[in-house]
């Protein structure tokens, strides 16, 4: 089934925002798994001002609420009958009882412990609590929780990201879900906005290496730019580019070793709001990406000869002497000038 995605339709609450069935490795076998983007109401940190380069709140509205939500289910999984796997996602957090009525939550839970599939949702870590996963391990044993850690550096989150948690609430949240034998799967954010490039792909290193520890499995999310958001007024204005496909090889070759298990799916991928090269070794690229999240070997991600790649070494050694310079480089020009 091809992504199939009601986006820029009138707007109708009874069917997901998105449907589709992507690869995925499941106890080491690839598997179809399905996906289900619910609308809701919408992530209760939006509400609070919503981090830089989250647009997803355009599927929500305040309006929406739990027979809205079982519909869209029920209607979803329908399609994608047979799956082993399925991955549920709201905008915000499947377990946020403003967004998700626990009600429905129980019966999403119930209906894949019938069916036998393994079900993976995600959270903010605030609603990551031990009572609250004891309630979800009741109704179904087989769970996956994702959490946007995004970075591992609480600088970076606050004024890069607003994520509105600190790296210490992530921590939390996994050692509970750990605890209680959850595998945890953590997004990794590469290049939040005012981050040069190389300092971005640093920043992902380093945030791979605080997840791994916790984490069974580390999806790197490189930003896409998307609508209505404070990444999209930056981009607008020349302030914001999406990473190199370049860099996403970097941190997936150098960072591999760390993770149990290392994927990415850029999203926009070779498209001017997602990560992209110059336009002639994007796809080598993407395919690559996909080769090398589903087997985990290295030797899978080219590396095309091509011509951009000079631009971008360059860019990883002087873009952070161009935007605003380092003090020993102000000096340097201002001895030059006097
Ligand atoms: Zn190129």
């Amino acid at each position: 089934m091809a992504k199939e995605s009601t986006r820029g339709r009138a707007r109708d609450d009874g069917s997901a925002a998105a449907v589709w069935k992507e690869r995925e490795s499941l106890d080491g076998k690839v598997v179809d798994a399905g996906v289900i983007i619910l609308r809701t109401s919408g992530c209760s940190h939006f509400h609070k001002g919503g981090c830089s380069m989250c647009g997803y709140n355009i599927e929500s509205a305040p309006g929406i609420g739990a027979t809205d939500i079982r519909k869209q289910f029920e209607q979803a999984y329908e399609r994608l009958r047979g799956v082993p796997a399925l991955k549920v996602y709201t905008s915000g957090s499947f377990l946020d009882e403003c967004e998700v009525p626990k009600d429905v939550a129980d019966e999403i839970l119930k209906r894949c412990a019938d069916e036998h599939v393994h079900l993976l949702f995600e959270s903010r870590p605030e609603y990551v609590t031990a009572e609250r996963l004891d309630a979800c391990l009741a109704s179904h044993e087989d769970l996956e929780v994702a959490l946007g850690l995004e970075s591992a550096n609480d600088r970076v989150l606050r004024y890069s990201i607003n994520k509105g948690f600190a790296v210490r609430d992530y921590d939390n949240a996994a050692s509970v879900l750990g605890a209680k034998g959850i595998p945890v799967r953590t997004y990794v954010l590469l290049k939040p906005p005012f981050l040069t490039e190389a300092e971005a792909v640093r920043d992902a290193q380093a945030t791979i290496a605080h997840a791994a520890k916790v984490s069974a499995v580390i999806s790197l999310n490189p930003v896409n730019v998307q609508k209505g958001t404070l990444v999209e007024r930056l981009w607008r204005n020349w302030a914001y580019r999406p990473p190199w496909l370049w860099s996403v090889l970097k941190v997936l070759k150098e960072s591999r070793p760390e993770a149990r298990r290392l994927i990415c799916d850029p999203t926009g991928g070779g498209k001017e709001r997602g990560a992209h090269n110059c336009g002639k070794c994007d796809d080598v690229i993407l395919d690559s990406i996909k080769a090398f999240s589903l087997s985990q070997d290295v030797s899978r991600l080219g590396s095309p000869e091509c011509e951009c790649h000079e631009i971008w070494r360059s860019i990883m050694e002087i873009e952070g002497f161009v935007v605003g310079g380092t003090p020993d480089l102000q000096r340097f020009f201002k001895r030059q000038r006097a």
